[in-house]
């Protein structure tokens, strides 16, 4: 249930980039175009980094983008070494089969910061039953789908008006009548937006 507090601007002035941590209004009031600089007392400018430091941006940049502490991205990339293939591609595979960036996929929620408290406050089912684990892993062939006892609810109804101009990914699918959705196949790499190094990822940790 960890997960990075504190204002998440602050994750982008630090990346010196746009990581759309706020949804919609990244779009409408970016706090990072109006003050472009490092956060803290001795942010105001930026330092030239080294290959290390660069390494380690980018991996911290991808934990902020899907909202995962330290140890939990550890967890995903030992598993992604394990793996055969890849390990980059199936780093960002494991992050994109997760519960609470498949929400965020499929239109439910504006960011995976929002699909994340959906998940939490149980309005997701998973393949039919009520789960609260934002890190589960969907499977392909899993529905992921709304708790009757939400479809009531003033966020629901929001939702259902403005997802209708939200497409899913090609490798997910959503019923329009329902709005569940299913994993059709495992994402390849040309089909994740995430703008990030993961070859820098597997340099960072392999040192
Ligand atoms: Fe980042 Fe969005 Fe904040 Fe801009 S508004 S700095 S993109 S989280």
């Amino acid at each position: 249930m960890a997960r990075e507090i504190g204002p998440v601007c602050r994750l982008c002035r630090r990346s010196g980039e746009k990581l759309f941590l706020k949804g919609s209004k990244c779009f409408t009031n970016c706090t990072l175009e109006q003050r472009n600089s490092p956060p803290g007392q001795h942010g105001a400018r930026r330092r030239k980094l080294s290959e290390r430091g660069a390494q380690l941006r980018e991996k911290q940049k991808v934990r902020y983008i899907y909202g995962i502490l330290e140890r939990q991205f550890r967890r995903h990339y030992a598993e992604a070494e394990r793996r055969p293939g890849i390990t980059g591609e199936n780093l960002l595979q494991f992050l994109e089969l997760r519960l609470d960036n498949v929400v965020y996929r499929l239109g439910y929620a504006d960011s995976r910061a929002q699909a994340r408290h959906l998940v939490n406050h149980g309005h997701i089912t998973l393949n039919g039953h009520k789960t609260d684990a934002p890190s589960a892993r969907v499977k392909v062939g899993s529905v992921v789908g709304w708790n009757p006892a939400s479809l009531n609810s003033e966020y629901y109804k929001l939702m259902v008006r403005d997802i209708q101009g939200k497409a899913a990914p090609p490798w997910l699918s959503r019923d329009p009548q329902t709005l569940s959705g299913r994993v059709l196949y495992v994402p390849t790499r040309a089909e994740i937006d995430t703008k990030v190094n993961e070859q820098a990822i597997v340099e960072y940790y392999s040192r």
